[in-house]
């Protein structure tokens, strides 16, 4: 009989789903391949977080800078789409599971986790700490390209390790 690992891996959206950056702006046709079968090989189960940014202003939305996007009712957006995931967490980490870690995306105004941290990851590393749920975190590089990606293959590696 086959057992559930229990790990699991929270994923910016667009790391399984490029249909969702700004346009012209994608990094794979698809997802980024390479990197979730790494993720698919250390049999993790992924949970893919929403993209708040399509959630706000759409498919067809410009690029803006996280200053342009800090604004109340993007706070306030990032913060609904962030409690069910949290809650998600919750139980999974009261059920005995293992969350690995969160993969963000670099530079994003939204989804940086390490640098300048993004918007809808403020808001949602701050709430998964509140609720007990601490994270380490990785963030794709923005020179990461679908077929490229060996860099990025080996910092996943350590990370996961
Ligand atoms: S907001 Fe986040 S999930 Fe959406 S496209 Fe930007 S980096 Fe990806």
């Amino acid at each position: 009989m086959i057992k559930r690992k229990k790990q699991l891996l929270l994923v910016a959206h667009c790391v399984l789903n490029q249909n969702a950056v700004i346009r012209d702006w994608e990094r794979a046709q698809g997802g980024f391949n390479e990197l979730v079968h790494a993720m698919l090989a250390e049999n993790l189960g992924i949970i893919q977080l929403p993209c708040p940014e399509f959630a706000f202003s759409g498919e067809d939305r410009p690029p803006r800078t996280k200053n342009e996007y800090d604004k109340p009712a993007y706070r306030t957006l990032c913060c609904c789409l962030a409690q069910p995931v949290v809650e998600q967490a919750k139980e999974y980490q009261r059920q005995g599971y293992l969350i690995k870690g969160l993969v963000g995306i670099g530079e994003s105004p939204s989804c940086d986790t390490l640098g300048n941290r993004g918007i809808f990851m403020e808001v949602l590393l701050a709430m998964m700490s509140e609720a007990g749920v601490e994270l380490k975190t990785l963030d794709i590089s923005e020179d990461y390209l679908e077929g490229h990606g060996e860099k990025t293959l080996r910092e996943f590696d350590c990370f996961i390790k």
